[in-house]
């Protein structure tokens, strides 16, 4: 054995200099030939007659809003066969990378963002003739604290300009929680987490207040982010409502929320303004069942739980006798129900369009699993990026403008004769979107709202 070979571990921190990244986690990855690093806006360009990239790289895991832009000299294209089988052809470039005290040059190819949790891996060739790979350890060449890094990072984040933005939600480590205050922070906003049922407030005509546990004031609040779950809809509304009478900007608004979360008030407004949803029968616990299937067309039908939410409450009933059993079922319990045309040609595909603040910024299409039709991730669907319509881009914007919805998640699904609205969600999760598209909507969602607090500090000027 070679005595020169040092021991590394499976995650080590890597500095290239040469491309800015003054801090870089690193999966080792033996199985993996040539090293690489997910990119993201990857755009070739010439300079002095030699093939170069300019890409981004979010060096930090934990923080996807920390963009670095980046541009380096293209020294291959390679066709690489990801670990999930699909060929990707990829820019490879030869960068010295630091590791602890050991300095030398790699190939890394430039890898479009996908689900990867690491932002780099160090392959083979990096590895060969250099290391022993002990998978049991990490960091055996130097590890950074989190504020070491933050000042590694700092001139990546804004200046502080003086927003306080509240974060209104239940769990502050959910992907989607956690990117919105990345990404606030990122900005150079202060951003804090409030749990909604911990909130309390005084109604007051001279000096309504809103205060959380142990009986901290919240005050200067400049914008509401509230991430509110179906069931405290009732109570975060009306801490949405408590905030506005204190100056701050709700994205969304507490009106909007409540009116988008009611499923019959908003079909309504949607076939009031022109918008095509599935032919819809609505019923609390309807006593002719027989003549509810024949009001929507017969079955194949979809009945679903009013309150359903991620597909849990929606079923297929593929002959009229199933769909009665299945309302005679519901109706036991008391059920508001929805009964609606089962879209066929949909194929088990739906749409999300990810609306803010006026327009669509990204869109996704989710795929059900195999003899299933519901497409929710929750279901086992999966997504990928689409390109949508003129028709449906103009469907979720319209939907999301009818609700007031500064942002708003809306479903779409495809039918035979256009597009058709299935619902409009206004907390919609980020984490199916932006790992599908690799756009960052939680920093769109912070621009948006800077947007509306420059509007409004100029209106009051
Ligand atoms: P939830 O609010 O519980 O997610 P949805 O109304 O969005 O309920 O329905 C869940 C999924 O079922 C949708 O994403 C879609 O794939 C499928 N689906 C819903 N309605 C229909 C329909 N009328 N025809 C065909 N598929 C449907």
């Amino acid at each position: 054995m070679d005595q020169a070979l040092k021991i590394i571990g499976s995650e080590e921190w890597c500095q290239i200099d040469a491309i800015g990244i003054p801090a870089i986690k690193a999966r080792v990855d033996s199985g993996a030939k040539t090293s690489s690093i997910q990119a993201t806006n990857i755009t070739p360009f010439v300079k002095r007659n030699e093939n170069w990239v300019r890409f981004e790289v979010n060096p930090l895991q934990d923080n996807l809003s920390l963009t670095l832009d980046c541009s380096a000299k293209v020294i291959d294209i390679r066709k690489i066969k990801s670990s999930s089988g699909i060929v990707e052809e990829r820019y490879v470039i030869l960068v010295p990378i630091r590791l602890g005290k050991d300095f030398f040059e790699i190939e890394l190819t430039l890898s479009k963002r996908d689900n990867m949790e690491y932002r780099m891996l160090l392959g083979r060739q990096a590895l060969q003739k250099r290391y022993l790979v002990n998978s049991d350890l990490n960091f055996c060449h130097g590890n950074y604290s989190d504020e070491k890094l933050q000042g590694l990072y700092s001139h990546l984040i804004s200046q502080k300009s003086g927003y306080q933005i509240a974060l209104l939600a239940t769990d502050r480590t959910l992907y989607s929680n956690k990117r919105l205050m990345d990404a606030a922070i990122a900005r150079g906003h202060e951003i804090n987490f409030y749990n909604i049922q911990h909130c309390y407030m005084r109604l007051d005509t001279q000096s309504p207040e809103v205060r959380y546990r142990g009986g901290k004031l919240i005050e200067g609040i400049h914008a509401v982010i509230p991430r509110i779950r179906p069931n405290m809809t009732f109570y975060g509304c009306a801490l949405l409502r408590q905030f506005k009478s204190i100056g701050s900007y709700c994205v969304n608004s507490a009106e909007a929320i409540s009116q988008s979360r009611d499923k019959l008030f908003s079909s309504q407004l949607f076939n009031k303004h022109g918008i095509d949803i599935p032919i819809t029968g609505f019923a609390k616990s309807p006593l002719d069942t027989k003549d509810m299937i024949n009001l929507v067309g017969g079955a194949p039908l979809i009945i679903k739980l009013l309150q359903s939410a991620q597909g849990k409450g929606v079923v297929s009933a593929e002959t009229n006798k199933a769909a009665e059993s299945v309302i005679n079922a519901f109706k036991s319990l008391q059920a508001n129900i929805l009964v609606q045309e089962f879209i066929k040609e949909a194929g088990g595909k739906d749409i999300r369009c990810l609306v803010v603040d006026g327009k669509v910024v990204a869109s996704i299409q989710r795929q059900a699993s195999a003899g299933e039709f519901r497409s929710n991730i929750h279901q086992g669907g999966t997504a990928s990026k689409i390109k949508i319509t003129p028709d449906e881009r103009k469907m979720a914007l319209k939907a999301a403008k009818i609700l007031n919805l500064d942002v708003a998640g809306v479903d779409i699904i495809r039918s035979s004769r256009g597009p058709l609205l299935l619902e409009v969600n206004s907390s919609p999760g980020l984490e199916g979107v932006e790992n599908a598209t690799g756009i960052d909507v939680a920093k769109t969602i912070i621009m948006a709202i800077e947007k509306k607090l420059r509007k409004k500090n100029a209106s009051n000027l």
